[in-house]
């Protein structure tokens, strides 16, 4: 059984939990209420997965809490057409979300074994991110810039510069920002020379390595 009713419920009362945590942007609820999150995840947690918890995926990394992929998504200011460079494929389910909502997405992870797991079952659940990129997020993805939006969900020491510069003048960064737990950082780029920054909430993330595994 891949998707049923009772995953539908499930979902259904997730969403009623964000707005009450005060999410509000429609379309980011619309598309976690499609979004089967229980099948981004190993099957012992799959029970749990409308839960507003993160959980562990392989290689010891996690899938977001649905909370913070709300809050980021709706930081990004974004909507359907925009072109997104997210930062941390992990499970996919980030790239899911925003693809349901109709983004062009460009995701990069670092760990080859999570990279090659998520792309075939992104395309097996019928979700079609422009690019899945096996590389360092630290330096972006040049090819396709600049980008509407970018959002990294992996914990940075700082804001890396190369991203900044294939962010879209106008264009938004969300990044959380700190060693063993981070600040939510919105970063509008105004102009090359120009920006500015608004902070949020305290979060966890794994953290943002350099190089590739
Ligand atoms: N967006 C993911 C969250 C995964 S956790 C989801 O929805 O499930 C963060 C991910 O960022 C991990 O998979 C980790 O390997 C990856 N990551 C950390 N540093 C990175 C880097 N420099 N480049 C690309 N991916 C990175």
């Amino acid at each position: 059984m891949l998707d049923s009713f009772k995953h539908q419920g499930l979902r259904n009362l997730l969403v009623e939990k964000l707005r009450l945590k005060g999410i509000k942007n429609e379309a980011i609820l619309d598309a976690i209420s499609k979004v089967p999150r229980h099948l981004f995840m190993d099957s012992s947690f799959s029970d749990h997965a409308y839960q507003d918890k993160a959980f562990p995926i392989s290689s010891g990394q996690t899938i977001s809490q649905p909370y913070t992929v709300a809050f980021q998504t709706e930081l990004l200011n974004v909507s359907s057409g925009d072109k997104v460079l997210e930062i941390g494929t992990g499970s996919g389910y980030q790239a899911a979300v925003l693809c349901e909502m109709g983004i062009k997405v460009y995701t990069i992870e670092r760990i080859k074994s999570l990279f090659l797991k998520s792309k075939s079952f992104l395309t097996s659940i019928n979700y079609h991110p422009k690019k899945i990129i096996y590389g360092d997020g630290f330096l972006g993805y040049d090819e396709k810039a600049p980008y509407d939006a970018i959002i990294v969900t992996a914990g940075a020491k700082e804001i890396p510069k190369d991203l900044v510069t294939q962010l879209k003048n106008g264009g938004v960064m969300v990044i959380p920002i700190g060693n063993s737990s981070q600040k939510m950082i919105q970063y509008c780029k105004k102009s090359n020379s120009e920006f500015e920054i608004n902070e949020f909430g305290d979060f966890k993330f794994v953290p943002m390595l350099k190089d590739t595994i």
